[in-house]
């Protein structure tokens, strides 16, 4: 089993090794090949995708990524800057379907900004569609505006559109992916407003005939966003599409506490899939070794369940991590009074010691 190790920049080095001691700790043969990508890829290769890093992706079962990004970068044009590094490697590799799991763990409620009986026992899953929408969506540019009241001046334009296919398959991971859970879907959009999302509402409509065991219902974004941190718990899937998935899941993510907490999946057809924690780079905390490696780790947990078929050990590093909480150690993002501050290595350590 090969596993491409794409570390990035900022904190992605730090939590990545990390995940890897881990990995390394199970015992199973892998064969881990580390390349550069973002602005480490740039740095060594003139472009954050470099032709290199692409054919490993490409050849292994499953990537481990760590972040991508850093403000010095911010000056680049676009398609140079370290962003564009995991929008390729979606589009090159087929990765529609991002899983963005938000479970509370017991030990850190505290943790979260929202009281304990709304956030206890929260277990939600949000799949986000990756490929299409209003972030891929052509043309796109700047330009003199050709109508309209501002004719003639300046404006900055995207276009939001889905096609059947990319809302069928989408939909069918997420039905899927509710089965295996508490056979209740929400599927999220602004059909009231934009055309693309009726489209969509009415697709994951059809696609529900095939699955009468799963319950279905619709929403609107604002009333979803609304609704994640009035009751979070309500939810069991959540599917959407590119643009508001990208930003519910982040509102989810502090339901839990800290970004720092959250692993994701990213998977095509086949179940290959890009494994990442669900933060970027944080380039503010980078370098200092306090960074939290558990959504990282928990995301090679992912990997082992989703893309190599190694439930058992995905369970071991899940329960390695509940047993570290339950010793009460935090690393900064996450700490409380009466817990004991670690660093990302300790960290790191305390998981690899606690899957024995
Ligand atoms: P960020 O997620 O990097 O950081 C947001 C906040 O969360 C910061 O205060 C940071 O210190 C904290 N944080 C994040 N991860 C943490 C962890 N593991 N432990 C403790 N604290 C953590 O988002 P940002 O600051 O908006 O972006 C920084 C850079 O990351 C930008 O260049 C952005 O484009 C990039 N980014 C990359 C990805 C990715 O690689 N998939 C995703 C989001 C942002």
């Amino acid at each position: 089993m090969k596993i491409a190790i794409l570390p990035g920049d900022g904190i992605g080095t730090e939590i990545v090794a990390q995940a890897v001691r881990v990995l390394e700790a199970l015992g199973q043969k892998f064969e881990m090949e580390t390349a550069p990508v973002g602005g480490a890829g740039y740095e060594a290769h003139g472009h954050p995708l470099p032709d290199g890093t692409l054919k490993l992706a490409k050849e292994a079962d499953a990537i481990l990524f760590g972040a991508v990004g850093d403000w010095k970068y911010d000056t680049l044009e676009r398609s140079l800057r370290p962003e564009q590094a995991i929008l390729g490697l979606r589009k090159h590799l087929t990765l529609f379907a991002n899983f963005r799991p938000a479970i509370l763990y017991p030990e850190l409620v505290g943790a979260s900004t929202l009281k304990p009986e709304v956030v206890s026992g929260l277990d939600i899953l949000i799949v986000r569609e990756l490929n299409g929408d209003i972030y891929f969506g052509q043309p796109r540019g700047m330009r003199e505006a050709p109508d309209g009241p501002f004719k003639g001046s300046r404006e900055g334009f995207d276009t939001m559109r889905y096609a059947e296919p990319e809302i069928r398959r989408i939909a069918h991971v997420a039905f899927k992916a509710a089965q295996k859970r508490g056979k209740r879907l929400t599927s999220v959009d602004k059909a009231n407003v934009l055309e693309t999302f009726q489209f969509w509402k009415d697709i994951v409509t059809d696609v529900h005939k095939e699955y009468p065991d799963v319950e279905l219902d619709h929403m609107y974004v604002d009333n979803a966003a609304m609704q994640l941190v009035r009751a979070p718990k309500k939810f069991d899937v959540i599917v959407t599409g590119n643009m508001f998935g990208d930003i519910l899941s982040d509102a989810a993510a502090m339901l839990t506490g800290s970004i720092g907490m959250l692993p994701s999946a990213s998977l095509d057809a086949n179940s290959k899939g890009l494994y990442e924690p669900s933060h970027g780079s944080a380039p503010d905390i980078a370098g200092k070794g306090v960074a939290n490696p558990l959504a990282t780790i928990l995301s090679a947990a992912m990997m082992l369940r989703f893309s190599l078929n190694l439930p058992a050990e995905a369970d071991r590093i899940e329960t390695a991590v509940k047993r570290v909480l339950a010793q009460g150690l935090r690393t900064p993002d996450i700490y409380e009074a009466g817990t004991t501050k670690v660093g990302t290595v300790d960290m790191g350590s305390a998981v690899v010691k606690a899957l024995s």
